[in-house]
């Protein structure tokens, strides 16, 4: 009998190996975010929640936890502030479900 999970329940199932100071993805210039961006839909476009919008203005990226799914390199063209690469060999997310 199968039973029914959410979206958070499933990424939970999810493993993520961290690659310690060397993250994947980076904002390139933090000040464009804090000053000329004015949607910072990557805030609200991640899946996993890695961007965050500061009160201050400014935007935090913690890569822990990335899907890899790239929609935030996509979201942010006006700006192309985003450097994105995939993860070194052996690291990143293992889908168990996906
Ligand atoms: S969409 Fe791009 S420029 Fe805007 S806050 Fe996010 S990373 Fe910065
Ligand atoms: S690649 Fe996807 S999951 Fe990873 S930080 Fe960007 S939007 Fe979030």
């Amino acid at each position: 009998m199968s039973t029914v999970v959410n979206v958070e329940e499933k990424l939970f199932q999810n493993r993520y190996k961290v690659d310690h100071g060397r993250p994947h993805i980076q904002i390139k210039q933090p000040e464009i975010c804090a000053n000329e961006c004015q949607s910072q839909a990557c805030t609200y476009i991640c899946p996993a929640a890695c961007y965050k919008a500061e009160g201050n203005g400014t935007v935090t990226l913690i890569t822990d936890g990335c899907l890899e799914c790239g929609s935030c390199r996509v979201i942010c063209t006006e700006h192309t502030n985003v450097a994105w690469e995939y993860p070194r060999g052996g690291h990143g997310i293992l889908f168990k479900f996906g």
